[in-house]
């Protein structure tokens, strides 16, 4: 029995066109992501008949692909067709603290998913301790993590993210993205995170 599973995309295939095409999805989704997902449960397995040696790599291997699989269900359930949404309720107000206002945010969202070396994400996480919002650059999958930090919105610097439809232009695939930002998700999971802190 597979211990993780690919998730259905939350919408069709060209929903979020034509800032992602039908192409870049299906890629991104039936490809990429599902590697991710086959890796991860095929190192569950060989971990439990691993030699000692080959222990700290599976654990590696495991890290960067279970890591792969959450960063990229969250990248589905950060953007919407619903585009030129914004923050509201507490999760805006959560942002006006930590970062001034919405578009000091998006100016340093944008800026930490460009400025990746390499392959990498730019997440909005809930910092738990100071129980403030936090942007972090995350190399690969799970590099630089803040433990215990909830992510709250997720997105891909890799360069299959966007290559087929920007090419090499990172900064407009970064500008999109925040146009088809799902604020309204966001904004339900941040106050779930809230809430289960609190309790
Ligand atoms: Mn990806």
């Amino acid at each position: 029995m597979a211990t993780y599973t690919l998730p259905t995309l939350p919408y069709a295939y060209d929903a979020l066109a034509p800032h992602l095409s039908a192409e870049t999805m299906e890629l991104h989704h039936d490809k990429h992501h599902a590697a991710y997902v086959k890796a991860a449960n095929e190192t569950v397995e060989r971990l439990g008949n691993a030699e000692s040696w080959q222990i700290a790599g599976l654990e590696r291997a495991l890290a960067f692909n279970v890591s792969g699989h959450g960063l990229h269900t969250l990248l589905w359930e950060s953007m919407s067709p619903e585009m030129e949404q914004a923050p509201s309720g507490a999760l805006a107000e959560a942002i006006d603290v930590a970062f001034g206002s919405i578009d000091k945010y998006l100016e340093r969202f944008t800026a930490a998913l460009t400025t990746i070396q390499g392959s990498g994400w730019a997440l909005l996480v809930l910092e738990p301790i100071a129980k403030e919002l936090q942007i972090v650059q995350v190399q690969n999958h799970d590099g630089a993590m803040l433990l215990g930090a909830t992510p709250i919105i997720a997105a891909d610097g890799w360069e299959h993210a966007y290559y087929v439809d920007y090419r090499n232009d990172k900064v407009t695939w970064a500008k999109n993205f925040t146009r088809m930002t799902d604020w309204a998700g966001a904004a339900a999971r941040f106050d779930a995170v809230v809430a289960s802190a609190n309790t």
